[in-house]
């Protein structure tokens, strides 16, 4: 059979390196047809069709000669194999955009024909693209399940923007190789393009993070494992020189209930220059809500930046997948971050240590957050301790468990004035069972808990326990809290070990330097002062959707000690953030539905 025309320069190519035996396993089995194609050929494509490892040599040495002398129009060549060593983003949309990228290292990917993958069902749509899960048929004939993304393609062919933002992510992906960055098997040059990649068949992890009832809610000590899993990958990301810039729940996914794997590699950039960043240069959409503010200012990217992300993130984990600054207009968030200098609040199930982490993360200054190797550091020693109960709890008013229930321990100072609030679900049995609100538990748990090790070191904080099922995430139809700290001029920091207020003079029979009252004897149900502190933060907590301890504790404070005054308050802030209206409004319309918070929230939404 004659060789076809189109194909008559691999068949030239071939020939100078003494090669032409494989002119037609090249062009058949690897369905190469053109120089760029052997981009995507690993070197195991060209064993499988017999060449050995010396040819192999030979043959890139040609093709390197042959691209040298090459000026391609062809659109996949100009885009992956012609990248300009520049840094910025083009503006103009219809300009392919160009960039400068690493070469392949670990051997070229693999192009895969057309008919070795099977689409099935649709998994999701992207910004350029939907995505099927899929059934790649090897050469070897096993089939194995995969995910393929398909260019989305307009009346004309691919979009100029869509198309370079495809291939991109497909350049990025290629050169990519770590257990927790999803992995790219190859390309499909069909109709339309098609990337081949790993299947993580439990979806978008955000996706998870706001599944509805009955699906439980993930224990924190998955969480925090899946933030570790995240700071490696990132940490190699970063070390590689690419910048993510599109950090957030959504772009991970979870390829087993405990690994989750980077996605999501549109909006990847390489870093450059002795500052390590990477600037924008035009507008083009970012995610508002999960940027670093030198990002919104400036459109600077760096991996200072995917560390403030990687804090947002860590937020939507703990907020149960609740978007970040919802409510807030993007033009203002970068006011809300740099004026105001407000943060996310901690959201009620995020271990104190944790958010302190997130906190350093939204440093305002790049070179003040930590890396994502320091950050592996601090959440080993923010990880919640795991303990397991050592007896049947059983009494009127805690929480139900049995004997070697696991436990995780959230946070608190003191075992014996543990609260309960979060219990990942343990038996079989009981994993359907309605769980209440949990009380104050009526005996020191310092009986019922064994607190097992931390990973490693990490501080010794004893328990405040929490019990996640037994939190309500608020009334139905609440919209999301408008995450601002209550007072502006008063960022959010970590919390201090002991709280301020209320500073209560010792008895006048215990004097100080004396031994204070034993519990037996302290007034108000055997609380002492601090007790009865947190039991008021408590009361105000579980009373207003979303606030933090810390905002509790400032309400409490400011109407000295008032739990009642506190929670309207606090609802009139969080109505006052919710919508464009005073905050004499927003109580003459909180007072109208009787302090019902979200009864109010609809009214104020439903006339912005
Ligand atoms: P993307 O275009 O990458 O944003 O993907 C759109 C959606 O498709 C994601 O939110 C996921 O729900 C789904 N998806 C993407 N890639 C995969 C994959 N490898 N495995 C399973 N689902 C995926």
């Amino acid at each position: 059979m004659l060789p076809e025309v189109s194909s008559l320069w691999l068949l030239r190519l071939l020939r100078d390196v003494q090669l032409a035996q494989f002119y037609r396993p090249i062009l058949e089995e690897l369905n190469v047809t053109r120089p760029e194609h052997f981009d995507f050929v690993k070197p195991e494509d060209l064993d499988g069709i017999g060449m050995g490892r010396p040819a192999q040599r030979r043959l890139a040495e040609a093709l390197k000669r042959h691209r040298s002398g090459l000026k391609s129009k062809n659109w996949v060549y100009k885009i992956l194999g012609g990248f300009a060593p520049e840094q910025k983003e083009t503006t103009s949309p219809s300009d392919s955009p160009r960039l400068s990228l690493p070469e392949p290292e670990g051997g070229l990917k693999c192009l895969i024909p057309d008919g070795a993958v099977c689409r099935g069902e649709l998994l999701g749509s992207g910004c350029f693209g939907v995505v099927h899960r899929g059934l790649w048929t090897l050469p070897s004939g096993q089939s194995m399940p995969v995910a393929v993304k398909s260019l989305r393609v307009g009346p004309e062919g691919p979009v100029g923007t869509e198309l370079g933002d495809f291939l991109r992510e497909v350049s990025i992906m290629m050169n990519l190789e770590h257990p927790h960055v999803l992995r790219l098997h190859g390309l499909v040059l069909g109709q339309p393009l098609q990337m081949v990649m790993e299947l993580a068949p439990l979806g978008s992890l955000h996706a998870r993070l706001t599944a509805p009832a009955p699906t439980p809610p993930l224990p924190a000590a998955l969480l925090c494992l899946f933030l570790r899993q995240l700071a490696g990958a990132m940490g190699y990301l970063g070390a590689r020189g690419l910048v993510h810039r599109d950090l957030a729940t959504r772009n991970l996914l979870l390829a087993s209930p405990r690994t989750i794997k980077v996605a999501d590699f549109g909006l990847v950039r390489p870093l450059r220059g002795t500052r390590g960043r990477y600037v924008m240069g035009g507008p083009r959409p970012i995610p508002y809500a999960w940027c670093a503010p030198e990002s919104l200012r400036q459109g600077a990217f760096s991996s200072a930046s995917d560390v403030w992300m990687f804090g947002v993130t860590l937020w939507e984990m703990f907020s149960g997948g609740e978007e970040p600054w919802a409510g807030v207009p993007p033009y203002l968030i970068l006011q809300r971050l740099e004026k105001d200098r407000a943060r996310l609040p901690r959201p009620p199930l995020c271990p104190r240590a944790l958010y302190a982490v997130a906190l350093r993360c939204w440093a305002p200054h790049p070179a003040d957050r930590p890396s994502f190797s320091h950050l592996e550091g601090l959440l080993q020693e923010a990880w919640p301790p795991e303990a397991h109960c050592v007896r049947d709890v059983t009494e009127p008013g805690a929480l139900r468990m049995e004997t070697g229930d696991p436990i995780t321990v959230i946070e608190g100072r003191d075992r014996g004035k543990a609260k309960l609030r979060d219990v990942p679900p343990a038996r079989a049995p009981r994993r359907n069972a309605p769980l209440q609100r949990a009380k104050v538990v009526s005996k020191s748990l310092e009986s019922v808990l064994s607190l097992g090790p931390r990973p490693t070191g990490g501080g010794s904080s004893p328990p405040e326990l929490r019990h996640a099922r037994a939190v309500t995430r608020g009334p139905p139809g609440l919209p999301s809290r408008p995450p601002l700290a209550s007072n502006p001029s008063q960022p959010s920091q970590p919390p201090r070990e002991r709280p301020p207020w209320p500073r209560r003079e010792p008895p006048a029979s215990h004097p100080p330097g004396t031994p204070g009252p034993s519990k037996a004897t302290v007034p108000s149900g055997g609380l002492s002062p601090d007790s009865e502190l947190q039991r008021r933060i408590m009361e105000v907590g579980l009373s207003v959707h979303g606030v933090t301890h810390q905002e509790c504790q400032a309400a409490l404070r400011a109407t000295g000690g008032d739990v009642v005054s506190a929670i309207r308050n606090l609802k009139v802030d969080q109505l006052f953030h919710l919508s464009s209206r005073s905050r004499a409004d927003c109580r003459r319309i909180l007072e109208h539905y009787r302090w019902d918070l979200s009864a109010a929230s609809r009214y104020v939404l439903a006339r912005p």
